[in-house]
């Protein structure tokens, strides 16, 4: 499913989850491939260097390592050290097509790495709080380890997409039908 043109909720988290495993799968993480990841999800213009996109890269490292964690109390706590680092001066701002939402303020010339993690910081933290626990992870699929955000209500969410969910499902049926 495309999250992108559905909602702005959960708030910027699929633009997280897309840019962390853009960076992950590393060939599109030039400047130029992590500009277009930022401006499909309705971000500022960047204009990346060679140097500010490898502290993209540097802090898109940081956001996996939260989305690794499943224990809230650790996710928490990395949450604030982000918050208190990075404050995130938020804002409504209403995108075109879509809905008032909580955006943090663009960033500063130069600094699109400091505005990635105070956007982070704000839309983890509202999520967290929102779920109670730590509702997001790793594809449980063989060959592949993008991240997703938990959007279900009921069950844990395993695959990060019904792609992966499908394909486990058949080589599962077909091993028992061996
Ligand atoms: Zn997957």
């Amino acid at each position: 499913m495309d999250h992108r043109l559905a909602d702005d909720n959960p708030r910027g988290l699929y633009f997280l989850t897309d840019l962390v495993n853009t960076v992950q799968d590393g060939g599109g993480a030039t400047p130029q491939g992590l500009e277009a990841v930022v401006e499909a999800h309705g971000g500022p213009p960047l204009r990346l260097t060679e140097t500010t996109a490898e502290e993209v890269r540097q802090a898109a490292a940081v956001i996996a390592g939260i989305l690794d964690t499943e224990d809230e109390g650790s996710a928490a706590e990395a949450i604030n050290t982000l918050l208190d680092r990075y404050p995130a001066r938020p804002r409504l701002v209403r995108l075109p097509e879509r809905r008032w939402s909580l955006h943090t303020a663009p960033p500063h010339h130069g600094q699109p790495a400091r505005w990635l993690l105070s956007t982070a910081a704000l839309a983890l933290a509202l999520w967290l709080s929102e779920r109670g626990h730590c509702a997001w992870g790793r594809c449980a699929a063989p060959d592949c380890d993008r991240y997703f955000i938990d959007t279900g209500r009921r069950a844990p969410q395993r695959y990060c997409s019904t792609r992966c969910g499908t394909r486990v499902r058949v080589a599962a049926h077909r091993d028992r039908g061996r």
